[in-house]
Parts: structure tokens; C-alpha cells; sequence
């Protein structure tokens, strides 16, 4: 059975779709079963993954309302191996749209029962906001991995954040658990980003994971040939961060199945 994985942080630009997109290319590499589902109308997990977004006949809004099946829409990610979910503007609507269908809060969960003995793992690639789409994701996911970028504010929309867990894991998803916090776009010369860094190690203990991601303008470049970093340059700090990334996902997962 797949594990299912909600990469999830309101606030914009911390690394969430980089991540996403990362994190299924080094699985794949590592032989892993990869479907990543984009849930952002911005559609940018979809375009780093070399598919072409305003060319798509049907995307994950599609699978929402139940017009589809995910077998039906995902696509391959034909430089990495895993397959993917996409998404483009259509999304935008998804919202309004869920409001009036019954189940609004789990129908992602529902359309994922037919894929989930095909993948190791099923990455979400979350929006900006706590909205109907993240409780979507919430709601469908066992694990949640929070991308945090160690600056001044980044600890403060985290309170959001636990209490929207809380309330899914209660009300619709008792299964949810915080999988890990990563530290994304990581300087380490200010002594900001350890105060910050520090702060999330004594809070989150050992959910903090070893590996940080560090700022590499290679992961910034990537995105626009449609490539994860592993296949840009391989040799990058930040596919090696990845890759390492990875490894420790996999063995923490093994450690506490
Ligand atoms: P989110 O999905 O949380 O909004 P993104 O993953 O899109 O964030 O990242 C925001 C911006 O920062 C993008 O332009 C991305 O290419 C860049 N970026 C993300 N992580 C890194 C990194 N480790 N080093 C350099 N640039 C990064
Ligand atoms: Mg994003």
C-alpha cells in the first residue's frame, strides 16, 4: 500500500513544490513507485515536471469532481520515472465547485483507493492556504512534511498549520501524523537561521530532519527545462541534498513501520 504524503506549509515560496519534485525524483531513482499529485492551481509541480500545463486534456480537477479516475489523468514524468497528477488553472474553481458535491473533504481521499497498490508513495504538492484543497490533502494523507525556510517568520503561520492537523486527524483522518519538518533554502551564515533552526529542533525533536536543503541556484533552474535537479545536474549540492533527503525519509518510514 502506498504511503500517502501531504507536503504542506501556507505560506508561499518556503519550498513545498520543489521539494515535491525532488523528493519523487530521488524515490524514483532509489527504485521507488512515485505518484505525485499537484494541488496547486499554479500548476508548477506539473511544469517541473516537464509536462505542459495549458495542453492538458484533464488534470487533477477533473479526478475532484469525480468526472475521472487518476488512472485516467496522471502522466509520466518522462525524465524521472514517476508519474504525475497534473494541474493548471482549472483548479482555481475546484473550491467553489467541491462546496455544493457531497464529501467535499475526502474526495481525493476516495479517488486514490483504485492507485494505491500500484505506488510506494503518493506525494501532494499542497497550495498556499489552508483551503479546501489542503483538507483534501489532509484528509487523504498519513504523513504530513512541512517545508520551513529559517527566517524571522517562519514560525509563525506553524500554529495555523498543527491546528488544522489537529482538527482534520480528529474529525476526518485519526491515521494523520507529522512525518518530518525540513529546512529548506538553508543558509547557514546567519546566525538567524540557526536561532530559527534551533527553535523547530526543540519544539519538533526528532521530526526535524538532518538533512537540510541548501540555497543552490541549480534547484532555482531546473524548473524552467521541466527537469527535476537529479536530471539538470546531478552533481548539485542541491540533487545531493535530495538524494540525501530521500534516504533519510525512507529509513526514518522503515524505523517506525
Ligand atoms: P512553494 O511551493 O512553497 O511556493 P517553491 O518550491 O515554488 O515554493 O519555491 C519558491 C522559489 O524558490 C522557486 O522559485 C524555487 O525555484 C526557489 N527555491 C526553492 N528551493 C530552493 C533552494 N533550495 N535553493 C534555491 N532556490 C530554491
Ligand atoms: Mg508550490
Amino acid at each position: 500500500m502506498a504511503k500517502i504524503i501531504a507536503v504542506t506549509n501556507q505560506k508561499g515560496g518556503v519550498g513545498k513544490t520543489t521539494t515535491c519534485v525532488n523528493l519523487a525524483a530521488s524515490l524514483a531513482a532509489m527504485k521507488r513507485r512515485v505518484l505525485l499529485i499537484d494541488l496547486d492551481p499554479q500548476g508548477n509541480a506539473t511544469t517541473g515536471s516537464g509536462l505542459a500545463k495549458e495542453e492538458l486534456d484533464t488534470s487533477v480537477f477533473d479526478v475532484l469532481i469525480g468526472t475521472h479516475g487518476v488512472r485516467e489523468v496522471m502522466k509520466p514524468c518522462e525524465s524521472s520515472g514517476y508519474q504525475v497528477l497534473p494541474a493548471n488553472g482549472d483548479l482555481t474553481g475546484a473550491e467553489v465547485v467541491l462546496l455544493d458535491l457531497p464529501s467535499k473533504e475526502t474526495r481525493l481521499r476516495a479517488s486514490l483507493y483504485e492507485v494505491e497498490s500500484e505506488f510506494d508513495y503518493v506525494l501532494l504538492d499542497c497550495p498556499p492556504s489552508l483551503n479546501m484543497l489542503t483538507v483534501n490533502a489532509l484528509a487523504a494523507a498519513q504523513g504530513v512534511l512541512i517545508p520551513v525556510q529559517c527566517e524571522y517568520y517562519a514560525l509563525e503561520g506553524l500554529t495555523a498549520l498543527l491546528q488544522t492537523i489537529e482538527t482534520i486527524s480528529t474529525a476526518l483522518n485519526p491515521a494523520l501524523s507529522i512525518e518530518g519538518i525540513i529546512r529548506t533554502m538553508y543558509d547557514p551564515r546567519p546566525s538567524l537561521t540557526h536561532d530559527v533552526s534551533s527553535q523547530l529542533v526543540e519544539y519538533f525533536g526528532e521530526k526535524v530532519f538532518d538533512t537540510v536543503i541548501p540555497r543552490n541556484i541549480r534547484l532555482a533552474e531546473a524548473p524552467s527545462y521541466g527537469l527535476p535537479v537529479l536530471q539538470y545536474e546531478k552533481q548539485s549540492r542541491g540533487a545531493i541534498a535530495y538524494l540525501a533527503l530521500a534516504g533519510e525519509f525512507v529509513r526514518k518510514r522503515a524505523a517506525v513501520a
